[in-house]
């Protein structure tokens, strides 16, 4: 279903999905992945472009699995880099809490942009048009990008096949979840005929992924804790994925350096550090995400 001039680079958890056009206005690379593979980036979007040039690098939202090339791709092919509007500000203070860098236990090589994309606005990327469109909810600042005549929807971490990407609780979540029901909502409204998002393969299935998000929304809605639990798991799967592995006796002291943690600890739980560690990392091994093996805790 896919269009020649457009061809998707499916990777992983860490790292987005990169997703390369080449057309009559130049080649154009949707996000960038996470900045410990940069180097497998590089060489897996040079691949595609078989000695084209890059010369346009845009970001879906700023967190550190789809800007963490970013840098690298800069110096490598000098391309131009769009970042959504409302992410400016972050990215030019390099605001390591909203961005959820070492706050949350991740890493981003620092790179400045040229401009912004606002929503609305409207591009030709691989001889399509493709639409901007304002994606609030995991990243409130967040778009994604629809062609029309495809029905190809570019929806980062706003719309997965099983979800979105985590939505943060406290004072603003029920803000936060009306925007990401906003966003479901648009994408229930337009005519999409193929998702490609951030993480995972494209699909077609809409109908049922749509279902799974409003019963998340839902949950979330009903439960902030379950929001809260969440959040945790996910990035310290991250995290773990990004270490490779963690030494068990490490565990407490890991979790203690890590300011999210600790913020969320005292907010939602007020847990001691055993019950803490045993609410991320014990669940996550009860689900299978998390094995132990030779002293270390691994991703499975
Ligand atoms: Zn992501």
């Amino acid at each position: 279903m896919l269009p020649s001039s457009l061809k998707v680079i499916v990777r992983d958890w860490l790292n987005a999905n990169h997703i390369v056009m080449m057309g009559r206005e130049g080649n154009v690379l949707i996000d960038s992945g996470y900045c410990r593979d940069k180097a497998l980036t590089l060489s897996r979007v040079d691949e595609v472009l078989a000695g084209q040039p890059l010369h346009w690098l845009i970001n879906t939202h700023c967190h550190s699995d789809h800007m963490g090339g970013n840098a690298a791709i800069r110096t490598a092919s000098g391309c131009r880099i769009s970042i959504p509007r409302d992410e400016a500000p972050l990215i030019d203070a390099w605001d390591d809490r909203a961005l959820w860098l070492s706050y949350a236990g991740q890493r981003c090589d620092r790179f400045s942009f040229d401009d912004t994309i606002v929503s609305g606005q409207m591009f030709e990327w691989g001889n399509l048009q493709w639409r901007a469109i304002s994606a609030p909810g995991h990243d409130m600042a967040a778009l994604m990008f629809f062609c029309e005549e495809t029905g190809i929807l570019i929806s980062g971490d706003a719309f997965w096949q099983h979800g979105f990407g985590i939505v943060l609780p406290g004072a603003d979540r029920m803000h936060r979840l009306a925007a990401t029901r906003a966003t479901l909502e648009t994408i229930a409204d337009l005519r999409v005929r193929l998702v490609i998002p951030g993480h995972g393969d494209p699909f077609t299935d809409i109908g049922p992924a749509l279902e799974r998000s409003w019963q998340r929304l839902d949950s979330f809605e009903r439960h902030e804790l379950r929001m809260v639990r969440h959040v945790l798991k996910v990035m310290f799967m991250f995290s773990l994925i990004d270490r490779r592995r963690l030494a068990v006796g490490e565990l407490d002291a890991y979790l203690a350096s890590v300011p999210l943690y600790a913020d969320f600890n005292q907010q939602y739980l007020q847990l001691d550090t055993v019950a803490l560690a045993d609410l991320i990392v014990g669940d996550l091994e009860r689900n299978g995400a998390v094995r132990r093996q030779d002293g270390f805790l691994l991703p499975a």
